[in-house]
């Protein structure tokens, strides 16, 4: 079976071949019990870093409490009936009390409703903006598709927790304590039933809850890690079925929707059905108990029918408030749970952005120097990179070149300062590139991956994208005539306010690499790295793309990886890598004479191209 989650894909690619699927269970299970792993103060962690709406809370708090106060006061009120005094002024003593009691309800439920709903929007912008922020190595660590329920089902079931942890509980427990003070002017020996009802209570809160948080946090992560198998499944379905690979994907989809019901029925089922039969015993004994109680007492004088008839509506009402608080209180011990998912986040590095970043602005524009640079992925691992050093010339087209797996692409990476070199450093003039600030760094560059992606919405919108000024009319024709689509963008009824199909899928991958080039003229940046620009294309694409990158950005530092050698050739330098350390650079030329590396790719790739193999 597909395991779920990144841990589970990193054990997964250990597990080599033979019967995977039961192998995977286990490392799934291991997995999952791992990733589980709560911290007492996740909870706490996470409400200070949420920027929630605390006025707003204390204030649906305070106006709850007040409204429990006054519904504590509806028995009385309605038990004074009963001595036969139907005097107007009591009636009406009566009436007021319901009706303020009503109100106050209506008001204490709206305010709690919209403090909900703010706190599931803080909860969610901040959860959006942390992963949106996170470094690079976070991403390395989990799977990004799983944390879209942290966006939607954590983000919701958290904020919506709090409140009902800081308002509704609190304000049942006002209620709760009002009628017992309410009950202690009739009689404390009444009050004695307290002693059967709290423990039984407190039984439930303590043991249940605590099953329910456990049920929760599973729930929490077995639902992320379905949604992230089944939004990489959505997306690649034209693979799964270029590969005829519908029956087993078919059957992935049955099993991990199975493993889900699994614990559904734990928590819908099992839980469920020990909550209510709990619910029931304990609503029966409780007012049995206080039916025999009340009429003891009222049997052997030691209190009054008015008594006993406050008595027993109060007996009714504290077993239904504390019957709610249960119920919110598990609800609280689930969002318990995701709290543990969601302080993962929170506290994985992020990037320096914003007013934080008191990196330099104003970036020289120079040469890029790369200056021994090494760099590993994980503290442990070995590094990627060793002893490079390079030096980039401004205003020149620059081709980095080497086998696959050799590192270029990391090279890149630590360019774009997605990573930080773990040992030497990368300067634009003279400054060290990490000590730039992030944003005006990046916006100094433009980087065009292998198969650019394209949000779904128009074709404007995708040639604008992370453009950050006003784009003419004018100037996107000139755009788009540049890189030959304007021809193909006339034909369509809209023009550039046609909508693209689901992340472009509409466009070929030809096009869509016009639009990433046009993306990156639009943006004027200073520096363009192209990475395997033309490696999905056919010859004549490619061909046609080179030409673009080669003729419209001259005057700008180029950067291209590439494989494809008779582009790389025409690049004014060559820098060449193998198993992550500089073999030489210098011109083709250069190479062919000086660099055993570069001169087996040329003569291995004009082989292949001869022979066609
Ligand atoms: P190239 O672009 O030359 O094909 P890469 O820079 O993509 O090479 O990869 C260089 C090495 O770094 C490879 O061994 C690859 O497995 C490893 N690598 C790449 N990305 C990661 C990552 N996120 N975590 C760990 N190792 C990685």
């Amino acid at each position: 079976m597909k395991q779920f989650g990144y841990r589970s894909m990193q054990k997964q690619q250990n597990a080599k071949n033979g019967n995977g699927m039961e192998e995977k269970m286990k490392q799934k299970n291991e997995t999952g019990k791992k990733k589980g792993k709560t911290k007492k103060n996740d909870f706490f962690f996470v409400c200070k870093h949420i920027r929630f709406s605390w006025g707003l809370i204390i204030l649906a708090l305070v106006i709850g409490s007040v409204q429990s106060i006054v519904t504590s006061m509806v028995p009385d009120a309605t038990a004074n009936l009963f001595d036969g005094d139907f005097s107007t002024g009591k009636l009406l003593g009566v009436a007021q009390t319901l009706a303020i009691s009503l109100v106050l309800g209506l008001v204490s439920y709206v305010f709690r409703v919209f403090a909900e709903s703010k706190s599931v929007l803080a909860a969610r912008t901040s959860v959006w903006e942390r992963m949106i922020n996170a470094k690079m190595e976070y991403y390395d660590a989990n799977d990004p598709a799983s944390r879209l329920s942290m966006v939607t089902v954590d983000a919701q079931t958290f904020g919506a927790g709090l409140v009902q942890l800081f308002v509704y509980i609190p304000t049942m427990v006002v209620l709760l304590l009002s009628c017992v003070v309410q009950l202690l002017g009739y009689s404390s020996k009444l009050l004695m039933i307290l002693w059967l009802l709290v423990p039984m209570h407190l039984i439930y809160i303590f043991f249940v809850g605590r099953w329910q948080q456990r049920l929760g946090k599973d729930l929490a992560w077995q639902i992320g890690d379905l949604t992230g198998y089944l939004a990489e499944r959505i997306r690649n379905l034209p693979m799964i079925k270029s590969f005829a690979a519908e029956e087993k994907e078919d059957k992935n989809g049955v099993e991990a929707a199975g493993k889900l019901f699994q614990v559904y029925k734990r928590y819908n089922v099992y839980l469920q059905a020990v909550i209510h039969s709990y619910q029931s015993l304990t609503a029966m004994i409780s007012t049995v108990v206080s039916v025999l109680w009340g009429a003891y007492l009222l049997k052997t004088g030691q209190t009054d029918i008015t008594s006993f008839l406050a008595f027993s509506m109060y007996v009714a009402s504290i077993n239904a408030t504390f019957l709610v608080i249960s119920i919110v209180w598990g609800f609280v011990k689930d969002f318990q749970g995701r709290a543990n998912r969601l302080a993962r986040l929170i506290e994985a590095p992020a990037e320096t952005t914003g007013k934080m970043d008191s990196g330099k602005v104003d970036i020289p524009d120079g040469d890029i120097c790369a200056e021994k640079v090494e760099f590993r992925y994980q503290e442990n691992d070995k590094p990627v990179l060793k002893d490079i050093s390079f030096v980039i010339p401004r205003g020149k087209v620059t081709a980095i070149v080497g086998p696959s797996g050799s590192g270029k692409t990391t090279l890149i990476k630590l360019l774009e300062r997605l990573y930080s070199p773990t040992g030497g450093r990368i300067t634009i003039g003279d400054v060290d590139i990490e000590e730039t600030n992030i944003e005006s760094w990046r916006r100094k560059l433009s980087y065009v991956v292998q198969d650019a992606g394209v949000f779904s919405g128009t074709l404007r919108q995708a040639f604008c994208y992370s453009v950050e000024r006003e784009v003419s009319e004018e100037e996107l024709i000139r755009v788009a005539e540049k890189i030959d689509l304007y021809d193909y963008i006339r034909t369509l009824p809209d023009g550039f306010d046609t909508l693209l199909a689901n992340w472009g899928s509409s466009l070929s991958g030809g096009q869509r690499q016009r639009i990433a080039i046009a993306r990156a003229m639009l943006r004027s940046s200073d520096i363009l790295i192209f990475d395997e620009p033309t490696s999905a294309l056919d010859p004549e694409t490619a061909n046609a793309i080179c030409r673009i990158i080669f003729e419209e950005f001259q005057g700008k530092t180029v950067i291209i990886i590439s494989h494809e050698l008779h582009y790389v050739a025409q690049a004014d330098k060559i820098v060449v890598v193998n198993q992550g350390r500089m073999e030489g650079s210098g011109s083709h030329d250069e190479l062919m004479q000086a660099c055993r590396v570069y001169h087996d790719l040329v003569q291995e790739q004009s082989y292949k191209e001869v022979f066609s193999v």
